[in-house]
């Protein structure tokens, strides 16, 4: 059976945080050798993952150095980029030559919801990629999904050619009414497909706990972390067939290596500690961003929208003392893009958001804290 745990490229190692193209290659091919060495063969890159340059990455670490056959490829058709038919193969293309290969093994239609999916349904990506298939360009055809379960239930009706969906869950969105984890994968279920998770250390942030919630973890399994509780719940739902883990360096790699290599679902009593502890989160989290950056393209104000809620979070959780240090860094962000109280309020960042985040009401939260006293 093939292991459960699929290598995410969207957020790989970078010798200049400030530049997401800036790769640390070395660690990126260690970090990938590793991974095949230990049995585990898929990886899923995307168009727009690190400005445009992750499938790239993919083909210098992966493609150029290890046989075609010992790797699962997962790469996807922007929906949100497309604007006339021809757009689609051109993509294609350019997304088989970057990542240098001669076919993928699971295409996906990008980010359906109802916008994206309006645009799919008008341009026929549907159509599109059956083509890429039937031609034997694709292996497998699916999309990955961040929408409610009503809408997901409609496409997967009117589309049973797609053969799997990839879906956010992870236990602190399990009963979200905005995400609707459960109620998506309910959905995917009753339609029989294959379901591929993202985003089940939710983006990172399931990886460090509350204080609190990490005592519940730690007494139960002291040598596990955070994220394998995370990764372990996602893994353990049947039908779930891989989960993907946006892995950023060696040691974090090493750890998922090391619970995913033997995996073994969580049994009721850890499902019990791992809902104990999302009761603990969501009683503290501030603002449910995952940093996937979507919202950060079209903004006409230049804002860095998830790294302000990010240290807004962060403030919200810690002391007086790192509130300073915050503040800081959000001076220094300012100085190169655009403030929170810049948000003109045009929407174009809400419309990208599978977190359905009010962004310009949230962006005023953050320009309250950190801008008030300040001279701006
Ligand atoms: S609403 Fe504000 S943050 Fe969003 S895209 Fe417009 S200016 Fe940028
Ligand atoms: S605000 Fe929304 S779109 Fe932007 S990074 Fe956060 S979750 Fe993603």
């Amino acid at each position: 059976m093939m292991k459960k745990l699929g290598f995410g490229m969207m957020r790989l190692p970078l010798l200049d945080g400030n530049d997401p193209t800036s790769f640390d290659e070395a660690q990126v091919f260690e970090m990938v050798d590793r991974f095949l060495q230990e049995g585990f063969v898929y990886f899923d890159t995307a168009y727009m993952y690190h400005n445009h340059s992750s499938e790239a990455m993919v083909r210098r670490a992966l493609v150029e150095r290890h046989p075609r056959n010992t790797f699962l490829l997962a790469t996807k058709l922007p929906t949100m980029y497309l604007k006339e038919v021809a757009d689609m193969e051109r993509i294609f293309k350019e997304q088989l030559q970057k990542c240098g290969v001669s076919y993928f093994d699971y295409y996906l239609l990008h980010c359906l919801n109802t916008e994206n999916y309006a645009t799919a349904q008008r341009l026929d990506a549907f159509g599109f990629v059956a083509e890429k298939k039937a031609a034997g360009l694709v292996r497998k055809i699916g999309f990955s999904y961040h929408d409610d379960a009503a809408l997901l239930d409609r496409i997967l009706t009117e589309h049973p050619e797609m053969e799997f969906v990839q879906l956010q869950i992870n236990y602190l969105d399990w009963d979200s009414e905005s995400v609707q984890s459960r109620k998506c994968y309910e959905v995917a279920r009753r339609h029989g497909k294959e379901i591929l998770v993202m985003e089940p250390v939710k983006g990172g942030s399931l990886a460090a706990v509350p204080p609190a919630a990490e005592l519940l973890f730690h007494r139960h399994s002291p040598e596990r972390s955070a994220a394998s509780w995370a990764i372990r719940f996602a893994a353990s739902l049947e039908g779930v067939s891989m989960v993907l883990s946006g892995m950023s360096n060696l040691s974090q790699l090493e750890d998922n290596l090391s619970y995913m290599s033997e995996f073994s679902p969580l049994s009721p009593q850890e499902t019990q500690t791992v809902f104990r502890v999302r009761d603990i989160i969501n009683s503290r989290i501030a603002i449910a961003c995952t940093d996937c950056r979507y919202c950060v393209e079209g903004c006409p104000q230049n804002i860095p929208i998830p790294d302000y809620f990010h240290l807004y979070n962060l403030c919200q959780q810690e002391t007086e003392d790192s509130k300073t240090a915050h503040t800081t860094d959000y001076d220094r962000l300012t100085s190169q893009y655009g403030k929170a109280s810049d948000c003109i309020g045009c929407g174009q960042c809400t419309k990208q958001c599978p977190q359905h985040l009010e962004i310009p009401a949230l962006l005023a939260d953050v320009a309250k804290h950190f801008e008030s006293g300040t001279s701006s």
